[in-house]
């Protein structure tokens, strides 16, 4: 058998390109497809991942790799063929992909595991030494004792913590030969310190029962199966059919893939998985963008051995190296934090379904708001439809009801806050002992300073948007820029006029929170956004003390709004549920209906039915009036026909492609010819639109023109923008982004 002789690698450095190295003798054994190599590149050395190997090779001045960094192979040629696709589809080189595909610390390799001493007695002791020793030195033998009990090593570090003695003595034990030293590589994790009380399967309901029965069939059939769309209403039990599911692929000795967003990755969740699986303390992985590299490194090589067999994750988990793949599920799909909003710019679902292909395993998508592509994916057969219509145990959905803040504000100028309505609400609840999420998609305090004379409002100097009032103290009593950062002073006077007519417009989770805190003084109110929520710790503080009742109030962005489950709310209140639809974004109704049920769907949890009121000017716009009657159909219907009239997703494909600079006229002018090399290089089947001023014009000191284009054939539109940007030379300060099926319009 002759071996192979050259590899192809990618480098990690852009190049656009593949390189062919041949490999010497010593170095054959050791590559594979998949393995992390130092290779020589132009006068430096770089590394790279080899996706090919080869007995020949065609290039010229072929030179050897120099070195196969870790041990061995870790990227599959399933993953590899996942990241072609993801190169393909989302226009982008395959080195960035690379980027997503392997966590940094993995790629580099400069971490590696973390080395702990463990301590153990060596070998049989003299009873006789033992007494000897107590007499010389009593905490030498008082350290022994301890470690004679010990049914295993331990930690050096945890030894002395508990017996409160020191590393000298320690040591001096080990120098008289009684105790030994080990050194040993220990994972770290950021869960070892939780008890985990194992859970078992609970008795599904009869829709559950149907909902879980179909993944079994697909698990028996992956070939023949669609990705399944479980549709159910907030609080019908999804995440018990995901647990059930992943023991049935388990039981079929598979892995699994659990994606939920950021943000609902709540020490809840986590617990929920790890407790139904506790029986083997390492099966389940956990992968977010809080942890350290270490624990980044630790986690994701206990997948890649295969001593993890389910991962639960963000975004990125929809990579994670399980072999064997079985199932991947992906909770709220709908949730726009599952695309990512930098190169690769790809969709966590869309992506699952591509490795779902790949790999020939199920995937379910589950929410109680489908995509509208989702959703429409389901309703043309592309995915089979799984509804579940009941919450758990008969429980009513929520009673929702809309507040005109048109006629509330003609009664009282302040009821734009809370409504008389919503104010008698939240009283009967402190009555009864109940609890109220209130919710603003809004942070800060006044949300512009404007001068009542000349009407000009504080505008960030490098951003086209309104500059924040804030009392927090991070930034005490300053103006801030809700999108770079920049803060200043509050000025006396209007700058543009000198007059003293600055007035505070427009308000935030803060002054909802003065507010509320001055109507009901004896309430325990508490804030939970971007602002407040800067510990690490706090997140998980606040919770626990509303689940225990220690809060009456919660307010908060949408950090309150997905996921969370507590039986004791019973009140609900939107603030402002017109926020988001007035975004210049096709998706602006959809985002409000999903928003609006989400929240919702925090009331009426547990015994008590919950009541939801949703404050707004618009009560007849379509997403608040289907929400309301907690219509999905309806509300899907009619959207979709407003995108088809319009030509937008899922009809039609968007790619976005930004053009931006800090200088406008240069930001313009290549914005304008790039349009008109794709009105030369597209069909006419493509949707061009023009070259126009971003809505969002200016953003952190740089100018930012839009080009929209659309189409059905995504594949061949992407490799024509691809082909007609990369041809074209951008002055230096130009930079230019394509985002294919973008959900950032802005
Ligand atoms: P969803 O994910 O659809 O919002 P959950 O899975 O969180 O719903 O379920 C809501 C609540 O109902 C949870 O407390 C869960 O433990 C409980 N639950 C789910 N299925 C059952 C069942 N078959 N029997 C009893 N309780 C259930
Ligand atoms: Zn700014």
């Amino acid at each position: 058998m002759t071996k192979p002789s050259y590899v192809r690698v990618i480098i990690d450095r852009a190049i656009h390109r593949e390189l062919d190295y041949a490999v010497p003798e010593g170095l054959m054994d050791r590559v594979g497809v998949g393995s992390r190599v130092r290779v020589p590149f132009r006068d430096k050395s770089a590394l790279g991942t080899v996706v090919a190997v080869t007995e020949q090779s065609e290039a010229k001045g072929i030179r050897p790799i120099e070195a196969v960094v870790g041990e061995a192979p870790i990227l599959s040629e399933r993953l590899l063929e996942l990241g072609r696709w993801i190169g393909a589809y989302y226009c982008c080189p395959i080195e960035t992909v690379m980027r997503s595909l392997l966590p940094q610390v993995i790629r580099r390799a400069e971490i590696g595991w973390k080395k702990q001493l463990f301590v153990q007695p060596a070998g049989k002791i003299d009873v006789e030494d033992l007494e000897k020793l107590r007499r010389r030195a009593p905490r030498q033998a008082e350290l022994l004792d301890a470690i004679l009990r010990l049914e295993s090593p331990i930690r050096a570090s945890e030894l002395l913590r508990q017996t409160s003695l020191d590393n000298q003595t320690l040591r001096a034990l080990v120098k008289r030969g009684l105790v030994e030293l080990r050194e040993e590589a220990v994972v770290r994790d950021p869960h070892a310190d939780e008890q985990f009380i194992a859970t078992s399967n609970l008795t599904l309901n009869p829709e559950q029962t149907d909902a879980l029965n179909e993944i079994r069939q697909a698990l028996d059939w992956p070939e023949n199966s669609r990705p399944i769309l479980l549709h159910g209403v907030t609080g019908s039990g999804k995440t018990e059919i995901y647990l059930q599911a992943i023991r049935a692929a388990l039981d079929r000795g598979q892995t699994a893939i659990v994606l939920v967003p950021e943000i609902s990755l709540t020490p809840q969740t986590v617990e929920r998985f790890k407790s139904r699986f506790a029986e083997a303390q390492d099966a389940v992985a956990v992968l977010h963008s809080h942890l350290s590299e270490g624990e980044r490194h630790d986690e994701w090589y206990k997948i890649h051995s295969g001593r993890a067999r389910i991962v639960i994750g963000a975004r990125s988990a929809v990579f994670a190296p399980l072999k064997n793949l079985g199932l991947i599920v992906v909770d709220e799909e709908h949730e726009t934090t599952y695309k990512q909003e930098e190169a690769p710019r790809y969709h966590a679902r869309d992506v699952a379904i591509v490795r779902a292909r790949i790999e020939k395993c199920v995937v379910v998508l589950g929410s109680a708001t489908p995509s509208l592509e989702s959703y429409n994916n389901a309703a043309i057969g592309k995915y089979r439809l799984v509804t579940l219509t009941q919450r758990i145990d008969e429980k009513q959905m929520p009673l929702i009801r809309i507040v005109d803040l048109r006629q509330e504000r003609r009664k009282e100028k302040a009821a734009a806050i809370l409504s008389e309505k919503l104010r008698a609400a939240i009283a009967d609840r402190m009555e009864k002992g109940e609890q109220t999420i209130l919710f603003l998609n809004r942070r800060g305090f006044s949300t512009s300073l404007l001068c009542s004379n000349c009407g000009e409002a504080r505008n960030c100097p490098n951003c086209s948007v309104a500059l924040t009032f804030h009392r927090h103290p991070a930034v005490a009593g300053r103006l801030s820029c809700h999108l770079c950062g920049h803060t200043a002073a509050v000025p006396k006077k209007c700058p543009a006029c000198g007059q003293d007519a600055l007035i505070y417009a427009g308000f935030g989770t803060e002054k909802v929170e003065s507010t509320v805190s001055q109507i009901f003084p004896k309430a325990v109110v508490r804030r939970m956004d971007a602002d407040s929520m800067t510990r690490k710790e706090a997140y998980r503080e606040t919770l626990r003390e509303f689940r225990t009742g220690k809060i009456d109030i919660l307010l908060g962005t949408q950090m309150i709004a997905k996921g969370l489950h507590f039986p004791n709310v019973t009140l609900v209140g939107i603030i402002n549920a017109d926020l988001a639809l007035h975004l210049p974004d096709f998706r602006a109704g959809e985002r409000t209906f999903q928003l609006l049920t989400q929240v919702a769907g925090r009331a009426g949890r547990g015994e008590t039915s919950g009541e939801v009121f949703v404050q707004t000017y618009t009560p007849f716009s379509p997403s608040i009036q289907f929400a309301r009657h907690h219509d999905f159909a309806g509300y899907f219907q009619q959207e979709l026909e407003f995108r088809e009239r319009c030509d937008f997703p899922p009809f039609k494909h968007a790619i976005l492609i930004t053009v931006r600079s800090a200088h406008e006229g240069r930001a313009k002018l290549s914005a304008e010819t790039l349009r008109r090399r794709l009105k030369e290089a597209l069909p006419q089947e493509f949707i061009l639109g023009d070259a126009t001023p971003a809505p969002l014009e200016k953003l952190q000191g740089q100018f930012r023109f839009h080009i929209l284009i659309r189409g059905e054939a995504i594949m061949r539109l992407s490799r024509l923008v691809r082909e007609t940007v990369d041809k074209l030379p951008f002055p230096e300060d130009v930079i230019v982004t394509v985002d294919v099926d973008p959900y950032q319009l802005l």
